[in-house]
């Protein structure tokens, strides 16, 4: 299987070869050069799987140049009950992401898939757990090293941290903005005491993190001699690694192969909700997908009207569902690769519109720049938009009606997903957290906190592991270098 980039100006390349990279050498996203397909034979086959068995037969399909014992292998120590243990009483934790039904009424039916119940308690440790495994494999294999460096504001960086600890060949730089995160994860990330995990707090905001890296990342020289790398929600075996579960999920709550199922992804960055696209275009018989986003609608506004506006800093909300607060989608370049047949010459001219224009508009109308909306229902692609005041009222609901208490992102997708339920189609949301992560508005709807998992209850009361740093590029430069010995 070979990768191509949505630009289509940079060379095909193997899985194990932008394993380790980010974006295209031509600034786009790499996607395989067609979809591989599944059989009914093979879905079939597929229902009595282990998720970890399962998670090697899609694998396979897109790592081609693993051997496959070896992708087996990584499979199996990455989808194990250790791993995912923070289930909920009642839920089975062997089954990695164990289905709940809701509600089930008048032929609809209502139901959460947990994604979240790996270290970090967030859907963002299903790929990432894998990517540790994969990175240390990888890495192993070629004698070298790699130095991750990134900018957090919450679930990327502690995922991350709690992927690469202890892994060989593996350093992490995490920049956070010192004194800005939950005192709950501030803990998960700096009691991390793992030699190579680096927290470093930046005396600033998210946006002074990520400058910083920016600035690092444009020294090429540095960056190289360095072995400067991200896992940035663009990366591919990410992406991957999330198809996974879509498979996993539809299984779980269908019996035959003529059944089908929806999913609602409350959705940010467009990485979740990707993978889901790309499930269905292998043939795994979803009927809606159902975009949720928060008062950032990037992602709501171009399924309702075909018009992708990216907002500016000032227009980027900050809300009480934080992972999903961005300007623009960065994963958003697939699916319009795939909607626009994939004319890499158009997505090109498309996204140099982004970056002079802030935007395109495929409505079809005078002046737009295309036609496609008319083709995304085609995708299964439909949306919805939650709010602060819908977050509460959802978690309250939720509690009262099925004695769940489910997170505020999760609280996004199951308020859009009543907006969406269909007879005789299962809608599964996907529940991307665990309540106690965000236990501030959790207090503010129940009035009492989120219950937390065991071996969570003291984590603000263990000794943290930090440094703290004025935003200085030089600074950091020479932080890197000092722990690299590079
Ligand atoms: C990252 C995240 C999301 C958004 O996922 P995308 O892939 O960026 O669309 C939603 N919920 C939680 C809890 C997250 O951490």
């Amino acid at each position: 299987m070979q990768y191509v980039s949505t630009r289509g100006q940079a060379p095909a390349q193997s899985f194990s070869q932008i394993l380790l990279g980010g974006l295209a050498p031509d600034g786009g996203l790499y996607l395989p050069v067609e979809y591989p397909k599944v059989s009914g034979a093979e879905l079939d086959a597929w229902r009595k799987l282990s998720y970890a068995e399962l998670a090697f037969e899609v694998l396979k399909k897109f790592a081609t140049d693993i051997p496959q014992e070896d992708l087996k292998a990584l499979a199996h120590k990455t989808y194990t009950a250790e791993v995912y243990r923070n289930a909920r009483a009642g839920e089975d934790a062997s089954q990695i992401t164990p289905l709940r039904v809701l509600e089930e009424k008048d032929g609809k039916k209502l139901v959460l898939q947990a994604l979240s119940n790996g270290p970090t308690l967030a859907f963002k440790d299903m790929a990432m757990q894998l990517l540790g495994n994969l990175f240390e494999y990888e890495l192993a294999k070629e004698h070298s090293e790699l130095n991750i460096f990134g900018a957090t504001s919450g679930d990327t960086g502690s995922a991350a941290e709690y992927a690469m600890r202890g892994k060989k060949g593996i350093r992490v730089f995490m920049l956070s903005p010192h004194k800005k995160m939950s005192a709950f994860q501030t803990a998960q990330m700096f009691s991390l005491q793992d030699p190579n995990i680096f927290n470093i707090a930046v005396e600033g905001v998210f946006d002074d993190c990520q400058d910083m890296v920016k600035a690092v990342s444009n020294d090429l020289e540095f960056k190289t001699r360095q072995k400067i790398g991200t896992v940035n929600s663009i990366n591919w075996a990410r992406v991957v690694a999330q198809v996974v579960y879509y498979f996993r999920g539809y299984l779980a709550a269908t019996t035959s192969n003529e059944q089908k199922v929806s999913f609602t992804v409350p959705s940010g960055n467009f990485g979740n909700i990707c993978a889901g696209h790309i499930a269905r275009m292998m043939g795994l018989p979803i009927d809606k997908l159902v975009a949720a986003t928060n008062e950032n609608d990037v992602l709501d506004e171009f399924f309702r009207t075909g018009v992708y506006r990216v907002r500016k800093s000032a227009e980027t909300y900050h809300t009480t569902s934080p992972s999903m607060d961005i300007s623009k989608a960065s994963n958003f370049e697939r699916f319009i690769f795939d909607l626009l047949g994939r004319d890499a010459e158009r997505v090109r001219a498309l996204f140099r519109k982004v970056d002079t224009h802030g935007g395109f508009d495929l409505s079809g109308k005078p002046g737009s720049d295309g036609d496609e909306f008319k083709n995304v229902a085609q995708y299964g692609f439909v949306s919805g938009k939650s709010v602060h005041a819908d977050r509460i009222a959802t978690i309250r609901d939720v509690q009262a009606s099925y004695g769940v208490t489910i997170d505020t992102h999760t609280a996004d997708g199951v308020k859009v997903a009543r907006e969406n339920l269909t007879s005789g189609v299962p809608m599964i949301v996907l529940e991307t957290a665990l309540p106690a992560k965000f236990n501030e508005t959790i207090r503010e709807a129940l009035g009492r906190d989120a219950e937390r998992p065991a071996g969570f209850e003291n984590i603000e009361g263990l000794p943290q592991r930090f440094d703290v740093m004025a935003p200085d590029v030089e600074k950091m430069k020479a932080y890197i270098a000092s722990r690299t010995g590079l």
